[in-house]
């Protein structure tokens, strides 16, 4: 074991010293999470600029038996990005990859790009647009997190439902083993049958088994002609059968997102704006954006006009009434952390997905489960994958509510973390959706891979 100093000199000659932040204040805001739930103190912030340092890094931290917890825009939800608060300090690193934030030209051709982890996702969208093409991935935070951060989630978002998760997304990784082995193929061969597909076996690891380093990245069109409607439904199990007629009717369907009254009357006092549809009582809001090569707006017409569980439609095609649209969807999490701001106590997020078919339950079960707690809940979601998000204001006992909430997800066969990742948060639930067989599993890969154990402690581990 060397000494502390030992270690912090020698990530200075791998990075250089302007790249280990080791000042309290330097290093705050990467020890804080996104929610303000989760934080710890670290040893330092190291900030690598290339692959060959990220494996130098990760040699130099097991020799010394020092955890890394890598870190993208530090937007995620489930507290997988900080400091673990009951580690002492000098036990662990964030490894940001902050600095990995080049784009490759885009290959028209083959219709993909290489981005370096710490790209956002904003900034790989404006790249692809910027040659005629897009991003199939897209969610409120696209400004500050990254490709990374999303790959290590398998980041879902608003258009899951046409073009899936960041997994999907994956044509190749370039990406370091806790060992300092880089692995990995960044050629972006749409076939190939060789045994261990990287992007596969890392997507989701929530940085458990290595560092992402650059990603082959798939491209999809650029649909100019867009149309977005906020549309009334009397209650969940309605709107559930509308996504049905949607899905069959409207070929350029995008994304259906659910806005629950709670969440309405939340984001609408937060941007100041009265939405153009109220959801009747015991009812939700949709929120349906669809794009094509061809003016959408029709199709979606014929579909809500002639559907029996439609109550009150605003539709909008012009960019500046979809973007006001978009943002009563947009902003709620923003919202929801205002709110939780001034009340002083963080939010309790659950983040679940049921079979569509089961949602209208699982929405009962947890406003019941709310007001026996007596917390104030705001959910919100994606309806088409079933997923919704629960957040909690004012929780007075979190451990009881999330039991029987997510007791009642695993009864319904859905699953804990639809897109946010188990994280440090909800690793302690994990057996209610794996069996002990795929945990002893998951922990034996995780093992031989990462034999010193130091990447991200806690995070996936029950
Ligand atoms: C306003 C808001 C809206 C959001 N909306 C959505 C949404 O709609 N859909 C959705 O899926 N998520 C959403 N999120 C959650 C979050 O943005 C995603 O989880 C995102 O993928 C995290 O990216 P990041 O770069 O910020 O990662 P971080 O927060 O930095 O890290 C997240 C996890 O990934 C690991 N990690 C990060 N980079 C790497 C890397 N290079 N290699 C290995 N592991 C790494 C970290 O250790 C951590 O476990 C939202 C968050 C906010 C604040």
């Amino acid at each position: 074991m060397l000494g502390e100093m030992d270690l912090v000199d020698r990530l200075r000659g791998i990075v250089g010293a302007d790249h280990v932040l080791v000042d309290d204040d330097l290093r705050a805001g990467y020890e804080t999470d996104w929610t303000g739930r989760w934080a710890g103190t670290s040893k330092a912030v190291v900030r690598p600029g290339s692959t060959p340092e990220v494996a130098a890094v990760l040699r130099a931290c097991g020799e010394d038996g020092v955890a890394v917890i890598p870190q993208g825009g530090n937007t995620g939800l489930v507290g997988g990005s900080v400091p673990r608060s009951e580690r002492p300090p000098g036990s662990q690193i964030v490894l940001s990859t902050r600095r990995f934030d080049a784009l490759g030209e885009v290959d028209a051709r083959a219709m993909q790009v290489t981005a370096g982890a710490g790209v956002t996702i904003g900034a790989w969208r404006a790249h692809a647009r910027s040659c005629g093409l897009d991003a199939g991935v897209d969610f409120a935070a696209r400004d500050t997190a990254t490709i990374g951060g999303a790959i290590a989630t398998n980041a879902g978002g608003s258009r899951v439902l046409r073009f899936g998760t960041m997994r999907r997304q994956l044509a190749g990784i370039e990406a370091v083993l806790p060992t300092g082995d880089v692995v990995g193929s960044l050629a972006g061969l749409p076939k190939e049958t060789a045994g261990i597909h990287w992007p596969s076996l890392l997507c989701g690891s929530e940085g458990t088994l290595g560092v992402v380093t650059r990603a082959r990245l798939r491209l999809i069109p650029h649909f100019p002609e867009t149309a977005t409607a906020m549309v009334g439904a009397a209650s969940v199990d309605d709107a559930v059968e509308l996504l049905a007629a949607l899905r069959s009717g409207v070929a350029d369907l995008d994304a259906v997102e659910l806005i629950t009254p709670e969440a309405l009357d939340l984001v609408s006092a937060h941007i100041g704006a009265d939405p153009p549809v109220v959801p009747p009582a015991d009812g939700v809001l949709l929120l349906i954006d669809c794009a094509g090569h061809r003016d959408p707006s029709d199709d979606l017409l014929a579909v809500l006009g002639s559907s029996p569980h439609v109550v009150g439609t605003a539709i909008a095609s012009d960019p500046s009434r979809r973007a006001r649209l978009l943002d009563f969807r947009d902003r709620i999490t923003e919202a929801i952390a205002a709110t939780a701001t001034a009340l002083g106590s963080p939010t309790f997020k659950l983040d679940v997905a049921v079979p569509v078919t089961h949602l209208a339950e699982l929405m009962h079960t947890a406003r019941e489960a709310a007001v026996a707690d007596g917390c104030r809940i705001i959910p919100f979601g994606h309806l088409a994958e079933g997923n919704v998000h629960l957040n909690h204001l004012g929780v007075r006992d979190p451990e009881q509510l999330a039991a029987t909430v997510l007791g009642r997800v695993a009864e319904l066969g859905g699953t804990i973390s639809a897109e946010h990742g188990i994280g440090v948060a909800k690793a302690r639930w994990l057996p209610l959706i794996r069996s002990r067989a795929e945990l002893d599993a998951q922990r034996r890969l995780a093992e031989a891979l990462d034999p010193l154990r130091i990447m991200n402690p806690g995070v996936l581990a029950p």
